[in-house]
């Protein structure tokens, strides 16, 4: 059921993107609406009243006389591609169903490399923002899991070498369907840090229910009712109706970006796993996507190259 209303949603097709943003003014134009619904606000002053300098393309208020960008302040800053290259990158890697890989990105939109990593940095990073500032609530499924190391051999399960830890949770609805996923790296299941997790991405009252591992327990610090069942491991656990739906988000996220992608640096998985979150979590919404994203993304502040390739912070 959950699937066929996703595939057969009436979806936006490149047809429809073409329509609505296929010019650059049609872009500045939704950029303009997006980042400053109820008309012009100086950033500065925040007064109403403007002029346009046409030739510098930028907008003076009257009142101050503080002069800016439809892109400065946002995620977009400093850029020098067309808007239109920009909106086709978000298209594509925001209706995607299993991610698109920057390489992927350089050949569909003809841009270097380099440009199509930051931009598809850029991309995850607002995504990531946004999911991060949207705790979840209800019945949550909760995990742990490690990305990588298994092919190098070595130590498997718990606490291998070369893994990075990840704590990957679903909320569900009262028919037991999932509404909203989070993975998050952390540094380690130790109650503190799930405790951090937990003040960060729960809602108080929310009821939690994982495995025996101890440090799950902290969820009690975020104010959630915790249930542990002992699951014993081992493949069995994998048919346990409690964590039906958390395995095979983790089967899915696992099976996505060792398809997609070649090899991600372990310090940028945190943007990886919010990526493929946020697509999830809006599965439903593939036809308002553009505009909801573009109204977070002239809200996110800018993030130079040289950031973007230092390690995210833990979310
Ligand atoms: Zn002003």
């Amino acid at each position: 059921m959950c699937k066929n209303k996703v595939q057969f949603q009436r979806g936006y097709s490149l047809r429809d993107l073409f329509q609505h943003y296929g010019t650059e003014s049609q872009c500045i134009q939704a950029l303009f609406k997006w980042r400053w619904p109820n008309g012009f606000t100086c950033p500065a002053c925040s007064s109403s009243k403007y002029c346009y300098l046409q030739t510098r393309k930028l907008y003076q208020c009257n009142g101050c006389h503080h002069q800016t960008s439809l892109i400065s302040g946002t995620i977009f800053e400093q850029t020098k591609l067309p808007l239109t290259t920009w909106f086709l990158a978000i298209y594509l890697i925001t209706q995607s169903k299993t991610g698109l890989s920057a390489l992927a990105l350089k050949r569909q939109i003809g841009v270097s490399y380099n440009t199509a990593w930051s931009m598809k940095h850029k991309i995850m990073h607002v995504m990531k923002e946004r999911d991060d500032g949207k705790p979840l609530g209800g019945v949550i499924q909760l995990d742990d899991v490690y990305w990588g190391g298994e092919r190098r051999g070595g130590k498997r399960g718990r606490g291998s070498a070369n893994k990075v830890p990840f704590v990957a949770a679903v909320s569900l609805n009262n028919e037991g369907h999932p509404i909203a996923m989070n993975m998050s790296v952390a540094k380690g299941f130790r109650l503190t840090e799930i405790s951090r997790w937990a003040k960060h991405h729960l809602q108080p009252g929310s009821t939690v229910i994982s495995d025996g591992l101890a440090c799950f327990t902290a969820v009690k610090d975020a104010e959630c009712h915790h249930i542990s069942l002992v699951t014993g491991g081992g493949p069995q656990s994998v048919t346990k109706i409690e964590f039906a739906w958390i395995n095979t988000m983790i089967g899915n996220v696992k099976n996505a970006m060792t398809s997609t992608y070649h090899a991600i640096n372990p310090k940028h998985l945190p943007r990886y796993l919010a990526e493929f979150c946020y697509r999830h979590n809006r599965r439903f919404q593939l036809e308002e996507m553009m505009p909801r994203f573009g109204y977070v993304a002239v809200r996110t502040s800018p993030m130079p190259y040289r950031l973007l390739k230092l390690a995210e912070a833990y979310g």
